[in-house]
């Protein structure tokens, strides 16, 4: 008994320690988004973050979604490795992307790409429902493990080639890209509401990504706005893009 007690005491000391260190690394991590937001401004046009997507990712343990051999680096504003040569986003860009989008607690949103499932959990502190579509089948199960297992009962994923969308879901009132496709895929735009966005790195894999913003006006016109250059995975083309013979 008396090991017992001693054991607890230890533990849970160290476990809430260790919690702690994560939150104080995430709020530095923030401030450095937060900086790194206002010295871009010129570019994207944002002055500051809307509050509710700099308390989402306050909220969201990025240490979870990490390797464990990674955990140390989870809260550097890096992109890291996440395994089959996919990277989770830089917490700046996520910052940045989920901004743009504009989403409500109303809103039903696609992403193309979980990767880890990090940015998927940011959005849904931010919206009803996240439908998220992940191409290589080993990262899609871990993600959706993380997500199930950290609580998160408002995303669905799927396992499969985000070209085509989700039919059965659309249309949706954002969509995200956290893939560069060389043009944005048209199944995407259809299944985009009219006044909805899409944010989306646009271009190839070597050379100049832009990450943009398409608008479905009233008219059915796309707008696109050019926000910066960035640097993401490539978009892979699944079998719903090969041309049959
Ligand atoms: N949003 C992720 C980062 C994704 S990295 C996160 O928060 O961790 C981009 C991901 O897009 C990779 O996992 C890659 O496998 C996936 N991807 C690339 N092409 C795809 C496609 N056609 N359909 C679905 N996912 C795709």
């Amino acid at each position: 008994m008396a090991v017992y007690g001693f054991l607890v005491l230890i533990s849970i000391p160290g476990s809430l320690c260790a919690q702690q260190e994560y939150e104080t690394a995430r709020r530095e991590m923030l401030a450095e988004v937060e900086e790194m937001v206002a010295d871009t401004r010129s570019y994207t046009g944002i002055e500051a973050l809307d509050k509710k997507v700099v308390q989402a990712v306050a909220a969201a343990p990025r240490h979870e979604f990490v390797p464990p051999s990674l955990r140390a680096l989870a809260y550097l504003n890096n992109a890291l490795p996440i395994g089959e040569g996919q990277t989770i986003s830089q917490p700046y860009i996520v910052a940045l992307m989920t901004h743009l989008l504009g989403v409500d607690e109303n809103m039903t949103v696609l992403e193309i790409g979980t990767g880890s499932g990090y940015q998927a959990a940011v959005l849904a502190a931010l919206v009803r429902h996240v439908y998220t579509i992940e191409i290589i089948e080993s990262l899609g199960k871990r993600a959706e493990d993380t997500l199930v297992r950290l609580g998160y009962d408002n995303v669905t994923v799927k396992i499969g080639d985000g070209y085509i969308g989700w039919e059965e879901h659309a249309p949706f009132d954002a969509i995200i890209v956290t893939a560069a496709p060389e043009e944005v895929p048209q199944p995407l735009i259809d299944q985009l509401k009219t006044g909805a966005r899409m944010v989306v790195p646009v271009g190839p894999q070597h050379g100049y990504q832009s990450l943009q913003v398409l608008e479905k006006q009233q008219t059915g016109e796309i707008t696109v706005t050019d926000i910066l250059p960035v640097g993401f995975v490539p978009f892979v083309k699944g079998d719903s893009q090969k041309i049959s013979p």
